[in-house]
């Protein structure tokens, strides 16, 4: 099997940055990572000038719709972890893309959200009145080669202690979107350790009644209990600022279906009151204070973008979110950790997230230098999947033709109705 390298400015192998180093590539593997002056006589090298690689990006919040796996793949994302959507479609998508690396990133999914009485999602939730049910959906996960779980906003404190005890015999990661009345102290002792939103402690939108000092006073026993974050600030920065026009001029909206670009355009939020709006934008600064906090004591951040709500176009939003996380205090090269080698470990993918003999070959280059300036992540230049170069004309025809056809899949329609409730489309 041929070998070739790509050599790049520096190589940022997931935890730092080696110049002068190329990423040698056989079949769908990194074989090394070699100086560049160590090569042997007669490799092909593809040099990237000015250019900094990095492991294929890992998103680990995102609802999955077919017309998004294009756009994945041409930001450099080369893996996802679908958070919620109908179980029976995920389930194909992940066979297909398996089938077919090249027609989207890794697909890890976590089915519908588990959620109390009544479901906040029904396009994509479940149902459970008491502690034995959701036993049963965990099971039932297990059973159908779930990633993972993840609970919802109307669950009781028992009903998620039940569902993290039978997680955890089935050994099944299990994460969390809080509700107001579980705080992040109880959700913990009772068995959660990955949480989405930085919910239980921080309100989306009265953020200032978050005490900082508080929060940043638990978040050592938090780091020490293990406990992960999964911010997504990007979907609240963007929820809380739907009429910036800034927005509308996004170029990279060219990777996103017409259909959920115009339900962009109408979503609910953007009728709030200006004073609501304002009120969501304090809350974002507090989430970013509390982030900080618990970065800073140790706790594992792992990045994730929730595409494709408004203004998140797939892929690209999870560079806004690396962008957003160091605004909150993150060093970039944590930032970075963050959607590469903290991801795949906290996923368990031990050969993603890395630059290293004999990860999967899925890698990006990106023109300049991310540890200087994170903003340059959206400027890709190759993206490597599974030791194949992805060729951007043919991804763009691709997306084309998605966009072709209407957006009716179990996520899309969710938006469309949530977007429109009185035109739904049944
Ligand atoms: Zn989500």
């Amino acid at each position: 099997m041929d070998r070739f390298a790509l050599a790049p400015a520096a190589i940022f192998d997931g935890e730092r940055l080696r110049e002068a180093h190329a990423a040698v590539v056989e079949g769908e593997r990194v074989v090394g990572v070699e100086a560049v002056g160590a090569l042997p006589e007669g490799m092909e090298v593809r040099e990237l000038p000015g250019c900094t690689l990095l492991p294929g990006l890992i998103d680990c919040h995102t609802h999955l719709s077919d017309w998004m796996l294009p756009a994945f793949l041409a930001a450099g994302v080369t893996a996802v972890r679908d958070t919620g959507n109908d179980l029976a479609w995920i389930l194909r998508r992940r066979e297909r893309t398996r089938a077919d690396p090249m027609a989207g990133p890794d697909i890890l999914c976590c089915g519908p959200l588990l959620d109390g009485s009544a479901a906040f999602w029904p396009h994509i939730g479940r149902s459970h009145t008491d502690a034995a049910a959701i036993r049963r959906s965990v099971d039932e996960m297990a059973e159908r080669g779930m990633d993972a779980v993840k609970l919802y906003v109307h669950l009781t404190t028992e009903q998620i202690g039940a569902a993290a005890t039978q997680a955890d015999q089935r050994g099944l990661p299990l994460l969390a979107h809080l509700g107001p009345s579980v705080d992040l102290a109880t959700a913990v002792s009772a068995g959660v350790r990955e949480v989405q939103h930085l919910t239980g402690c921080v309100h989306h939108v009265e953020g200032w009644r978050t005490n900082v000092d508080e929060v940043a006073a638990s978040a050592a026993s938090l780091a020490r209990a293990g406990v992960a974050q999964c911010p997504t600030l990007v979907v609240w920065d963007r929820l809380c600022r739907l009429n910036d026009t800034a927005f509308r001029h996004d170029r990279r909206d060219r990777w996103v279906h017409p259909e959920i670009s115009a339900v962009w355009q109408r979503f609910p939020h953007r009728t709030g009151d200006v004073a609501d709006r304002l009120d969501r934008q304090r809350s974002v600064n507090t989430m970013k204070r509390v982030l900080g906090a618990l970065a800073g004591a140790g706790c594992t951040v792992i990045a994730g973008s929730d595409a494709p709500f408004p203004h998140l176009v797939p892929g690209f939003s999870l560079h806004d979110e690396l962008s957003l996380l160091v605004d909150a205090g993150l060093e970039p090269a944590a930032a970075l950790a963050s959607a590469t080698s903290v991801a795949a470990d906290h996923l368990g993918l031990a050969d993603y997230g890395r630059i290293r003999a004999g990860s999967i070959a899925d890698m990006v280059a990106v023109g300049g230098h991310p540890l200087e300036d994170i903003c340059v992540l959206s400027d890709v230049r190759l993206v490597l999947r599974r030791g194949r170069i992805v060729n951007f004309e043919a991804l763009g025809a691709t997306a084309a033709q998605l966009f072709a056809r209407p957006a009716d899949d179990p996520f899309s329609r969710l938006m469309i109705d949530f977007a429109e409730p009185a035109a739904g489309r049944g």
